[in-house]
């Protein structure tokens, strides 16, 4: 009798319950019983999905949400059979505030990733000056660039739009997305569409404009999609803590070993996969999917392959942290009719954004009280995740006060920190992955998936989980 094959997963965020998933899926469907295992260093699974019910508060530690432009986290809910889960962001408000000069300005309607794409509302906004407007408009007028490659975000900012645009719009809010520094993240790796658009449209603003109406002609051709319709941004009624649980229940808590750092990888002579860790023996498998941070994956691959260790090393994290406060909505004089505010950096104040959560989403605070989370940290001002809580709720509330107005006291908070949990796509990522794919591709059995390699978003990170866990199925048949 042959022996039956394991595949083992390190790292139970997203990515990692994504791949225990799809292996579960596969070897049901195969009717193949195989052994799949997977580590989690906590004492959860979830990863940087954390969502705390905290009656009648529901907070979000980490992700709040996920797009649906990308397909991967809904197709995953759907096949769960939770979309009676799906919360869109509510109808009540909409869009979002920029803090500059002292004040919010709404960032003007039609603003599409920092392109505007109607007129009216940009030309009659405050938020950027005059002179920031035209060079904005200028975007139709200069040429699109003639040779291909990678360029920072910042670089390309500053070519189409201008200073004042990179300052006021893409750093807080395209930058923003990965908690990072606009001068140092490269564009194909974070945001590639930017550049097909620039050379499809040959200005930014036309690329644009050229492809919100090819997705309108697109949705006209579709049949009409079945269900309520989704917004932009999704999230969970229950919170996103919700799919990593009922995740957990598919894969099989007997199967996900929580508290159990791996500290080294290596090879038996046979090939196989050798996981080891303090207190326990080592687990030896035919496959191996790795799912940590890359700086985490650096440190128990180091022996085994160095050179893949100092490309895993090479992705630079930031840390951040998240604070939510509740409020009386009578504390907060402000009508509240967006979803929240970026800060951008040059306004040099020391939160980064503020979500309007209960306002945002339904099911998040009783009537009468609002649930605010602000970002501290970030590329730019990574030091301030690491203060101690008074320091760090007095910081938020001096900033809520000041931007807000809101003088009480919350009355309760909550703190998630993320120490080095934002990976960075800084300048050579493309080709480090690259030069890390040449390699992995001489190693039998073993993946690499995750936020630190092709997209930190929800649905990114499942895409990837699932696609390593397709490729481990395939080795050990
Ligand atoms: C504050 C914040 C807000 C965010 N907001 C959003 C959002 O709204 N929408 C969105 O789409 N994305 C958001 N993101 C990004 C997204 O949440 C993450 O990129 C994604 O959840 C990462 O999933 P992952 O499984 O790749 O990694 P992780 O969730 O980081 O999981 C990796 C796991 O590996 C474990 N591990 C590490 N080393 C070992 C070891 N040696 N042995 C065993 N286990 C180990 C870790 O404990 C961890 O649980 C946000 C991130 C943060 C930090």
């Amino acid at each position: 009798m042959t022996a039956r094959k394991k595949i083992a997963i390190i790292g139970g965020g997203i990515t990692g319950l994504a791949a225990a998933y799809e292996l579960t899926l596969q070897a049901r469907k195969a009717d193949t019983p195989i052994d799949i295992e997977l580590f989690e260093q906590a004492p959860a699974p979830g990863g940087k999905i954390v969502t705390k019910k905290d009656d009648p508060y529901l907070v979000e530690g980490g992700p709040d949400c996920f797009i649906v432009e990308k397909p991967w986290a809904l197709q995953l809910i759907k096949e769960l059979d939770l979309e009676n889960e799906l919360l869109n962001t509510s109808s009540g408000a909409s869009g979002t505030f920029v803090f500059d000069n002292n004040a919010l300005h709404r960032l003007p309607e039609g603003v599409m990733m920092m392109v505007p794409t109607k007129p009216l509302p940009f030309l009659a906004s405050k938020l950027i000056s005059w002179p920031g407007k035209i060079r904005m408009a200028c975007d139709i007028f200069i040429p699109k660039k003639k040779e291909s490659g990678d360029e920072t975000l910042a670089a390309f900012v500053r070519r189409r739009l201008g200073q004042e645009a990179l300052d006021k719009m893409a750093e807080p809010l395209i930058g923003g997305i990965h908690a990072g520094n606009p001068e140092n993240m490269s564009l194909l790796s974070t945001f590639p569409r930017f550049l097909e658009m620039e050379q499809d449209g040959g200005s930014l603003i036309v690329g644009m404009l050229k492809r919100q109406k090819k997705m309108v002609e697109m949705m006209k051709k579709r049949p009409p999609a079945k269900g309520p319709k989704k917004t932009f941004f999704i999230s969970l009624k229950q919170g996103l803590g919700y799919l990593v649980n009922e995740l957990a229940a598919i894969i099989g808590q007997d199967r996900i070993h929580c508290n159990r750092k791996i500290s080294q990888i290596s090879r038996t002579p046979e090939g196989k996969w050798l996981l080891a860790e303090e207190n326990h023996a080592p687990t030896i498998a035919d496959a191996l999917i790795v799912t940590t941070e890359t700086y985490a994956a650096a440190a128990m691959l180091e022996n085994e392959l160095p050179r893949l260790a100092d490309l895993l090393k090479a992705t630079p994290y930031v840390s951040s942290a998240t604070v939510s406060m509740a409020f009386p909505r009578e504390a907060i004089p402000h009508p509240l009719d967006a979803y929240g505010f970026i800060v951008p950096k040059i306004a040099n104040r020391r939160i980064m954004a503020v979500t309007w959560s209960s306002i945002k989403w339904e099911h998040r605070a009783p009537a009468g009280k609002v649930l605010l989370r602000a970002f501290v940290g970030g590329a730019q001002r990574q030091e301030l995740a690491a203060c101690g809580d008074q320091e760090t709720i007095a910081m938020v509330r001096e900033e809520l006060s000041s931007i807000m107005g809101i003088s009480s006291p919350p009355e309760k908070s909550w703190i998630y920190r993320w120490p080095q949990g934002m990976p960075q796509y800084i300048m050579g990522h493309l080709e480090r992955l690259e030069a890390m794919d040449a390699i992995i591709e001489q190693q039998q059995g073993l993946y690499l998936a995750g936020a630190g390699y092709r997209g930190i978003g929800i649905p990114d990170c499942i895409n990837q989980g699932r696609l390593a866990a397709g490729k481990a199925w395939e080795t050990i048949l």
